[in-house]
């Protein structure tokens, strides 16, 4: 006995086409998070073109039921508060499991009218936000349910069901969640963010946490060259479109042949791009000293050095106890090790002079660079150098 045409909705039994547009519905929602509601709401990273921030904001109203006030108001919470008791959804704080099958729920109980007053300045206030956007919150979802069983009758049932756990399990779980607890850090920026893959893909280029932690203004979360953000390739698209213009992209940063002067100008550069810097010296600095030690070292010493390298050049938040302690015995037997340790919080403490005048940071550079280069340590004398080069690029808003 067959089963009638319509338990198969107008498309008929086909798993592909089903499989097909709920792969492409979920995508268009994904674009619709990372470029809209992150990068041009909650970040300003880029401009949109007013037709398309009226899509993206029909498309998340219809598949999501999110509100653009609501998302960017938590959003940029999260930036202010990271990993602290404020922060609306920290693994570091909460749990990760918590905040992976849990996220949608530390989402809706950090709306408060307080943090959308604060953190919600900007977003939508139209007569479309207020009399359908907002007033009628769930009906979008209503019409993709009505959608999705008159396309595929039965099987619209599971499509329906796949779309609706996307967002909430994708982006309030895993980006929120894991993207603060596993997977590698290009740059030691003060949380815990993490890039989870170096492809971002399947959630349209988030995956790169870390990145975006690092530079959370800029339109592109890619950084290394293997790196793939897929919402960045969306945004060249509408740009070449003339639907978007990029504002900002990371620092943009000269290096000039020749030039051994600290000026203020390699200041500014080395400032502007402190965070490649201090990835950069744990690569040429840190790094080639650890393995000259491990290299000499007896068994007991070799033990004391494994991942020496990372836990030595380590954000201070991410320490835990027992790796506190080896860096301690680390300082205490090794010298050369103890000296670059406390050259680079040396290093990361001249930033903290940005405060004040230009004059004081000078002073406090110069000073570090002169005591590096009094170490005679060969690998530091040459990061001195090469930092030397750095300067602002004359016509730095050209390149936008
Ligand atoms: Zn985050
Ligand atoms: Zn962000």
């Amino acid at each position: 006995m067959s089963l009638p045409d319509w338990w198969y909705g107008i498309v008929g039994l086909n798993p592909w086409v089903a499989i097909l547009y709920t792969l492409v519905v979920t995508h268009v929602t994904i674009v619709s998070v990372t470029v809209y509601l992150h990068r041009f709401s909650a970040h300003r990273a880029l401009e949109l073109h007013p037709s398309l921030q009226h899509f993206f904001r029909f498309w998340l109203w219809l598949t999501t039921g999110m509100v653009t006030v609501e998302w960017t108001a938590i959003h940029r919470k999260h930036h202010a508060t990271t990993e602290t008791e404020e922060d609306p959804h920290s693994p570091r704080i909460h749990g990760l499991r918590a905040i992976l099958f849990r996220g949608v729920e530390f989402y809706r109980a950090g709306v408060t009218a307080d943090t959308i007053d604060r953190y919600g300045k900007g977003t939508p206030e139209d007569w479309l936000e207020r009399n359908v956007y907002s007033r009628f919150l769930f009906t979008g979802i209503v019409i993709v349910a009505v959608a999705d069983i008159v396309l595929f009758g039965s099987i619209g049932i599971v499509v329906f069901g796949v779309q609706m756990l996307w967002i909430p399990f994708f982006a309030a779980g895993v980006i929120n969640g894991v993207g603060h607890f596993w997977g590698y850090r290009n740059f030691e920026c003060p949380d815990a963010a993490t890039n989870i893959v170096p492809w971002g893909i399947l959630i349209g280029g988030e995956e790169l946490h870390n990145n975006h932690h690092t530079y959370p203004n800029s339109a592109k979360l890619s950084v290394r060259p293997w790196e793939f953000d897929l919402g960045w390739f969306w945004i060249r698209c509408f740009q070449s479109l003339g639907l978007a213009k990029p504002l900002y992209t990371g620092p943009v940063v000269e290096r000039v042949n020749g030039k051994n002067q600290i000026d203020m100008d390699t200041t500014w550069g080395v400032l502007n791009d402190r965070f490649e810097v201090m990835a950069r010296y744990a690569e040429e600095v840190v790094g080639p000293l650890v393995e000259e030690e491990y290299r000499r070292a007896d068994r007991a010493t070799r033990q004391m050095l494994k991942r020496a390298k990372s836990i030595l050049c380590r954000e201070e938040m991410l320490i835990k106890e027992v790796e506190r302690q080896r860096i301690a015995r680390i300082v205490d037997n090794i010298p050369v090790l103890a000296t670059i340790y406390e050259m680079r919080i040396e290093l990361q403490a001249v930033w903290s002079k940005r405060g004040g005048n230009g004059e004081e940071l000078l002073i406090a550079f110069r000073e570090w660079c002169s005591t590096a280069e009094a170490t005679g340590i060969q690998a530091l004398r040459e990061f001195v150098e090469e930092l030397k080069s750095y300067s602002v690029p004359r016509l730095a808003a050209a390149t936008f």
